[in-house]
């Protein structure tokens, strides 16, 4: 198929999709096995595998990071979250990890894909627990001003906040207005957990081949170093290990991640 876009209809309440540049929540959803990416999308990821062949195992290995660290948040107390880039639904979304130990657990998933919009909305029609915010990461205003994240998040209680394979679409520029913001929004006990990929031993010309195709999408990526990434986390306090690459991230015997990639550094911060 050539990717019939949902959205030509003039039905404003039908999201326009942009079938003409590969989107990185469709790509995305193509790495982990799901359908609901165009060929334009599969395209890009064959440019990124050439020089990534483990992208599949990355993106496996993510999420069982995720799995690991909403856990963890959720055992430290923590009963609302904000999935900043959500991406589309998977299997392990977040509220259902986080509601296996905190039943009542709140999360708002916010993304600024209108396909991510519509699936997430489907999924979670029956939970009046979650819902779907479409909002710009780069204005953290919108995203904590939403209708949606008003009526499920209490500022005034811890919030645990993530930006999984999300804040290396952030430019250094953008970065400390971003998450200052963020933070300064947050209660004490509040945690900031966040995977950046890096260049810490991979090939200079892998890197700059991803970049270039991700530079073709309205979402262009920066890789970095471990020094650069720890600044994402300015004025939290990292809990036990660390910002480490992803495998060293508390393992867990009972849920085991793929092997490791080392793309990724990962970490989960606390606001004290
Ligand atoms: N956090 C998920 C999905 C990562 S894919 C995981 O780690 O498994 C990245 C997601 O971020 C995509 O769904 C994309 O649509 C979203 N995204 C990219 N830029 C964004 C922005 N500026 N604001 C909100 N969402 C964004």
């Amino acid at each position: 198929d050539g990717g019939i876009p949902i959205g030509q209809q003039s039905d404003p309440t039908i999201p326009q999709i942009d079938v003409s540049r590969p989107s990185v929540a469709r790509m995305y959803d193509y790495y982990l096995g799901g359908k609901d990416n165009y060929r334009v999308d599969r395209e890009a990821v064959d440019r990124v595998a050439e020089a990534m062949p483990e992208i599949r195992q990355l993106a496996q290995e993510n999420r069982a990071f995720l799995r690991r660290a909403v856990r963890y948040m959720a055992r430290q107390g923590i009963r609302q979250f904000i999935d900043i880039g959500s991406g589309l639904p998977t299997v392990g979304n977040t509220h259902e990890i986080a509601q296996e130990i905190n039943p009542d657990a709140r999360v708002v998933y916010v993304d600024n894909d209108p396909v991510v919009l519509a699936h997430g909305r489907a999924l979670l029609a029956a939970d009046d627990n979650t819902a779907v915010a479409t909002a710009d990461m780069h204005s953290p205003d919108q995203v904590l001003e939403h209708p949606q994240t008003l009526k499920l998040i209490d500022f005034n209680e811890p919030v645990g906040v993530l930006m999984i394979a999300m804040v290396h679409f952030l430019t250094v520029e953008e970065r400390s207005a971003v998450m200052s913001r963020l933070r300064d929004a947050l209660a004490p006990g509040s945690h900031l957990t966040a995977t950046h990929v890096t260049t810490d031993g991979k090939a200079a010309e892998a890197v700059a081949q991803i970049e270039a195709v991700y530079a073709t999408t309205p979402t262009p990526i920066y890789f970095r170093d471990r020094a650069e990434i720890g600044h994402f986390f300015d004025g939290f306090d990292l809990v036990d290990p660390g910002l480490v690459t992803l495998d060293v991230w508390r393992p867990d015997p009972e849920d085991p991640a793929p092997d490791a990639t080392g793309w990724l550094y990962g970490a989960v911060g606390r606001k004290g």
